[in-house]
């Protein structure tokens, strides 16, 4: 096999990076992982994507500068010409536009490196490789931290200006909760990993019992993760649970909105959630929107995303065409 048909796949994400080296056919041939810098800026950060490329192609087995080619998958305002990323808000000190394509390039033997919205690139990855493999339309749903959305239509990916897919941002509720994105009502502000976890935090300080701090501390986080949720539910907690049917609910909201609008043939769920959660509550997201859906004689398929952890870092590499 050349070594001109592999290629690097980076999902860059707030918490961390995973890396992959992959071959034409898709396959992951090698794969690393290392935790976001949580300060310093873009020079850090595209240290430590180098270093987790690095050791996913030892991984593969194939030097890193043989590379065809890097595909990025990252969050923010991305200009793939330019090769810039801005306003990447979940990753420190990274506000203003910084050349992260050429940096990257430059410690890669001059691969070409294409960089795209994280969330998008892993709808791709489903539409070409996962779940939505059989259909020309569909909602990528990134139930996570924050609640992200990426759009096909007709077998393309719809960017609009560069900003479509924010369906955590339709409005759910009228004068609704402030969400993260600081307006208010927004789903995210209901189904929001880090929204979630400000509301038990708020409600465990008002008095109100529930197990999800204790859970957190044997387990020795300093956050609600996806495997701290699910516990907590297996356990019963009230709070958990009256937390994650809103969650569900604003999501079954915000979706059906969406379907009113575009008419998907498939609605894909991915995320740490809803990766994590899985059929069960593909369902329940399901049954949520039905009642808001305007078309609910012939509703969209809802599958659970089917790369899991790897989808982004496959898709950030689907970006690299066979030259
Ligand atoms: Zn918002």
């Amino acid at each position: 096999m050349a070594t001109d048909a592999l290629r690097g796949g980076i999902d860059l994400g707030g918490t961390k990076i995973q890396a992959i080296v992959a071959n034409a056919e898709h396959q992951v041939l090698g794969q690393a992982r290392r935790p976001t810098p949580s300060e310093g800026g873009p020079p850090d950060v595209i240290a430590a994507i180098a270093e987790a490329l690095q050791e996913a192609a030892q991984a593969a087995d194939v030097a890193p500068d043989t590379l065809s080619g890097i595909g990025v998958g990252a969050p923010g305002a991305i200009d793939d010409d330019a090769g810039t990323l801005a306003r990447a808000t979940n990753l420190a000190g990274w506000s203003t536009a910084y050349p992260l394509a050429h940096e990257l390039s430059e410690r890669f033997g001059g691969a070409t490196v294409r960089l795209g919205n994280d969330v998008q690139v892993a709808t791709d990855a489903e539409f070409t490789l996962g779940a939505a493999r059989e259909f020309s339309s569909l909602l990528g749903v990134f139930w996570g931290t924050g609640v992200g959305g990426g759009i096909v239509l007709n077998g393309q990916p719809w960017l609009g200006r560069g900003a479509a897919g924010e369906i955590g941002h339709i409005p759910v509720r009228h004068r609704g909760l402030q969400c993260p994105c600081g307006r208010m009502g927004c789903m995210e502000a209901y189904a929001g990993r880090r929204a979630m976890e400000a509301r038990a935090r708020k409600a465990h300080e008002d008095g109100e019992k529930t197990s999800l701090f204790k859970i957190m501390e044997e387990k020795g986080r300093d956050r609600l993760t996806s495997g701290i949720w699910a516990r907590a539910l297996e356990r019963g907690d009230e709070l958990a649970e009256q937390l994650i049917d809103d969650a569900v609910d604003a999501l079954g909201s915000a979706i059906a909105a969406a379907c009113n609008v575009l008419d998907p043939e498939a609605i894909i769920i991915g995320g740490g959630l809803g990766v994590r959660f899985g059929e069960p509550y593909a369902q329940r997201i399901t049954d949520a929107m039905m009642p808001h859906l305007f078309h609910d004689d012939d509703p969209p398929a809802v599958r659970v995303a089917e790369l899991g952890d790897l989808g982004g870092a496959l898709g950030a590499a689907l970006q690299v065409k066979s030259s």
